[in-house]
């Protein structure tokens, strides 16, 4: 079947946009939202799944160009699931992400503080919807488990990449490479099933 020839990446957050482009055919056409002057919609979904949905649908809407969305954020295992769908949100109450990260590495130590096996568990989450038309979105999940690191560490990436050390590595995302992290996260787990049910992708 013949690839899609043209396709909307819907989101304004850079990293994202490079994430996901990487990840598209080469031959893709990719178009961001910046280039069309759309701006981004607000969130009102209480879930990742509902959230990318929203905003697929919304993008399509907007351009009449198929679309891909992705809902995405951080989750710290001792803070409730916290930040969560809130991820962004929460960095903007802040005054950025640097700000959030210490408050999350000061909160998980306050949380352990005299626990003998502290809890430093975390994972991203990822939900990414494709829109085809209004009638027709197909959404998958991608999660990456890891745990939170003691200090901020590391210059690459972006959001909460530099506290995060995922399972079997000894580095933080922001530490990393910028392809070994895209071909490691829960954007590429997510992808990889996208790929399965959209052999147009
Ligand atoms: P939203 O999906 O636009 O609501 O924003 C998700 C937020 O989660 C981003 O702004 C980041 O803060 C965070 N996030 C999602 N994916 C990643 C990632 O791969 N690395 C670091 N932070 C991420």
């Amino acid at each position: 079947m013949k690839k899609i020839k043209k396709i909307l990446i819907g989101t304004h957050n850079i990293g994202k946009i490079k994430e996901i482009s990487y990840l598209l055919n080469k031959k893709t056409k990719k178009i961001s939202p910046f280039q069309l002057n759309i701006k981004s919609p607000i969130e009102t979904g209480k879930s990742f799944k509902s959230n990318s949905k929203l905003k697929a649908k919304y993008f399509f809407q907007k351009s009449k160009i198929i679309t891909i969305s992705d809902d995405s954020g951080f989750c710290v295992d001792c803070l409730g699931n916290k930040p969560g769908i809130y991820s962004a949100r929460w960095a903007k109450r802040l005054g950025g992400f640097r700000p959030a990260m210490s408050r999350i590495i000061k909160l998980v130590k306050k949380r352990n503080k005299n626990k003998k096996k502290p809890n430093t568990r975390a994972k991203f989450i990822c939900s990414l919807t494709v829109c085809f038309n209004l009638n027709k979105t197909i959404t998958v999940a991608g999660e990456i488990r890891g745990k939170i690191s003691n200090k901020i560490l590391g210059k690459n990436g972006f959001g909460y990449d530099s506290i995060f050390i995922p399972n079997n590595f000894s580095q933080t995302f922001g530490q990393m490479g910028k392809r070994k992290k895209m071909l490691l996260d829960h954007r590429y787990i997510a992808f990889k099933k996208l790929k399965k049910k959209i052999n147009t992708l």
